[in-house]
C-alpha cells in the first residue's frame, strides 16, 4: 500500500497501467466501518482502489469542530491495509490551498436547503475539494455514503455539470446495532446523549411506518418527525425536513414519487445527521 501526500507520486502509481480500472473512497479520516463498506464495495468493483484522507477546512466554518475533528492517521491506515487498498493520498493543507488559491466550485440550488440552510459555505469547500480530488486521482469509480444524502445530490450534480468522466457509485448507511447511523462524529457524545441519540434512526422508522401506512402528506410526516425528536429531552433539533430525492425542495402536500425524509439534531455541541428514502 502505498501512503503518500505528493501529487506526482498519485498519477505515476494511478498511469503505470492505464487499462487498470481505479475506484476512489475520499474520506476525512477517523475511519469507521461505515467508511470500510465504501472501500470493500470499491475493492470487489475496481482493480486498484485509492482513498484519500483530509479534513478539509473549507468544508468547516469558523464555529465549527474542525480543530477538535478527530485524527487517527496510524490506525486508519492499518485498517486500510487490512482491505489491501493500494492507494493512500493524504495531502497537507499547503499543498490543498497553497497561499494563492482563489478558484472554488459552487454548485446553485440543491445546496441552498437542508445542510446548506444551517452551514451556508459547507457545499463550497466540499464541491471544491472533491473536484480537486477527482482532478488528482482521475479515478473510474468514485464512492460515496448515502449516509450524506445532501452531498450525493450536490456531487451528482456537479459530476454532470462539469463532465468529470467518472461514475459516481452510491452506498447504503451503515449503521450500529441499534440504529445509530454510524459517523466519526459519534465518539463526542457522552453516554447519555449516545443513547439519547437512537431517537434520530426511531423517527425515521416511525415516519417510514406511518408512511407505509397510508399517510401522504408532506407536512404531516414531517410535524411526526419534529414531536419524535422534540420528545426526547437532550436533542436539539436543526431541522427535520421531507424533500423531493432529486430537488431537494419541501413536500407540503401530496407525496409523490422518491421523497427523502432528513434531519440534523445537536446533542450538546455535537450535531448529527440521519436520512431515509421513500418510495419512487
Ligand atoms: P467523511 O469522512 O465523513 O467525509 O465520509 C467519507 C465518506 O464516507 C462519505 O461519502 C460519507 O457519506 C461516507 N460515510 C460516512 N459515514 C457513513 C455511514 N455510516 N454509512 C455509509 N457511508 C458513510
Amino acid at each position: 500500500m502505498i501512503v503518500t501526500d505528493n501529487i506526482n507520486a498519485v498519477q505515476k502509481s494511478r498511469w503505470t497501467d492505464p487499462a487498470l480500472r481505479w475506484g476512489f473512497v475520499p474520506t476525512m479520516g477517523a475511519l469507521h466501518q461505515g467508511h470500510l463498506s465504501l472501500v470493500r464495495r470499491a475493492r470487489a468493483e475496481n482493480d486498484r482502489v485509492a482513498v484519500s484522507i483530509y479534513v478539509n477546512p473549507t468544508q468547516f466554518a469558523p464555529t465549527e469542530d474542525l480543530a477538535a475533528y478527530p485524527r487517527n492517521l496510524e490506525s486508519d491506515l492499518a485498517l486500510l491495509k487490512q482491505e489491501n487498498v493500494d492507494l493512500v493520498f493524504t495531502p497537507s493543507d499547503r499543498l490543498m490551498y497553497p497561499s494563492n488559491f482563489q478558484t472554488y466550485v459552487t454548485v446553485e440550488d440543491v445546496t441552498r436547503p437542508l445542510e446548506g440552510a444551517s452551514r451556508p459555505t459547507h457545499f463550497r469547500g466540499v464541491t471544491t475539494v472533491v473536484a480537486k480530488l477527482f482532478n488528482i486521482v482521475q479515478p473510474n469509480r468514485a464512492y460515496f455514503g448515502q449516509k450524506d444524502a445532501q452531498q450525493v445530490v450536490v456531487l451528482k450534480r456537479m459530476v454532470d455539470d462539469l463532465n468529470f468522466n467518472l461514475e459516481m457509485i452510491i452506498c447504503p448507511i451503515a449503521r450500529e446495532a441499534d440504529g445509530l447511523a454510524m459517523s466519526s462524529r459519534n465518539v463526542y457524545l457522552s453516554a447519555e446523549q449516545r443513547a439519547a441519540a437512537l431517537v434520530l434512526s426511531q423517527t425515521l422508522t416511525a415516519a417510514q411506518q406511518a408512511f407505509e401506512a397510508g399517510e401522504r402528506n408532506g407536512t404531516r410526516l414531517q410535524q411526526l418527525m419534529v414531536n419524535s425528536i422534540n420528545a426526547q429531552p437532550l436533542a436539539r433539533l436543526d431541522y427535520v425536513s421531507v424533500a423531493d430525492a432529486v430537488t431537494l425542495a419541501e413536500v407540503t402536500g401530496a407525496i409523490e414519487g422518491q421523497t427523502l425524509l432528513s434531519m440534523a439534531v445537536f446533542f450538546g455541541k455535537t450535531r448529527l445527521i440521519d436520512n431515509m428514502l421513500l418510495g419512487g
